[in-house]
């Protein structure tokens, strides 16, 4: 949109374009600070994982366990991943944090089978960046090999999007993922251009419904409709659907009439600090 901007600017007059500039260069300051602070934060131990159940719709026990990161940035409080996941996915430091996310989620999830607790499976996110880094299939193996975790308690989330950006390569890595025993998931499902019957091409088990069709569902008939035949589909292609966003018992039900197997949202919980999931395993 910087582009953009400056196109307005240029297009009305030498006041407006100095307006222009200076918001730029305000929000190019802003970027510059997050971006060098995140450099650091990886070595200064400031990321954490929250953890988000999600359930089985029928019991409504925890199913899988979504591995969500935070950053405890000093003097600023926890931050979301709205507000730096975007500039580290740009500036390639997604990479390694996301090779440290991989890792802490193995670690902790064996730690968990350590103190005796019942194995619940984690899902770890997988950004476009990471995803097409060479090193990625590597690095995986090595995450398995130290930290000795069941690869079937592993899944990984990558978006349609993601998965539509690089063509035939996208098959070949995939096809590797899961040779290593390792489940894949379609997250935000709906918000891209593909098609589901184009993505039974990729070894997938589940797909995730973006919460965008899920928020309105109660009031929208086209969201029900929309919603209802990807579960349908879904399920004729044995793909297991996930509906993201659950906020209200109303969504709730109507998933459950309609077939849909797993939900999260803050129905159930929010994402939650280990602490608080050691907790719940224990109880
Ligand atoms: P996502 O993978 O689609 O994760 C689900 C997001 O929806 C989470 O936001 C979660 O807190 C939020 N959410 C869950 N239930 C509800 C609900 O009922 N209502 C609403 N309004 N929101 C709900 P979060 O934790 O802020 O993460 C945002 C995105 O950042 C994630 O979307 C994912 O794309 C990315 N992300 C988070 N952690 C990682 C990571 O470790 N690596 C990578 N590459 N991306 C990550
Ligand atoms: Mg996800
Ligand atoms: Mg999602
Ligand atoms: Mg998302």
């Amino acid at each position: 949109h910087a582009d953009a901007a400056m196109y307005h600017a240029k297009a009305s007059g030498r006041n407006n374009y100095q307006f222009f500039t200076q918001t730029m260069n305000q929000a190019a300051a802003h970027h510059f600070e997050l971006e060098s602070s995140l450099r650091g934060a990886l070595a200064r131990y400031e990321f954490e994982l929250f953890y988000q159940p999600i359930i089985d719709i029928d019991t409504r026990q925890v199913h899988t366990l979504e591995v969500l990161l935070r950053w405890r940035r000093g003097g600023h409080g926890l931050v979301q991943p709205d507000a730096f996941i975007p500039i580290m996915e740009e500036s390639g430091l997604i990479v390694p944090v996301g090779e440290w996310v991989m890792r802490k989620a193995c670690e902790q999830s064996v730690a968990w089978q350590r103190q005796g607790l019942k194995p619940v499976p984690l899902a770890v996110n997988l950004s476009p960046r990471q995803f097409m880094h060479k090193g990625l299939i590597e690095s995986i193996r090595r995450i398995l090999d130290e930290t000795g975790i069941d690869p079937a308690l592993i899944e990984f989330e990558i978006t349609e999007t993601a998965l539509m950006q690089h063509g035939e390569q996208t098959l070949g890595i995939l096809g590797q993922i899961n040779r290593m025993g390792i489940r894949l998931s379609i997250d935000d499902f709906g918000t891209g251009y593909s098609s589901l019957a184009y993505l039974k091409r990729f070894p997938v088990k589940k797909v995730k419904i973006d919460r965008a069709f899920i928020k309105d569902l109660e009031n929208s008939a086209e969201d029900r409709a929309i919603v209802a035949a990807i579960i349908a589909l879904s399920n004729s292609l044995q793909l297991s659907v996930v509906a993201e966003g659950v906020e209200s018992e109303g969504q709730y039900k109507l998933l459950k009439g309609s077939g849909c197997q797993y939900a999260q949202g803050f129905l159930f919980s929010q994402p939650v600090e280990v602490q608080d999931v050691t907790r719940a395993l224990a109880a």
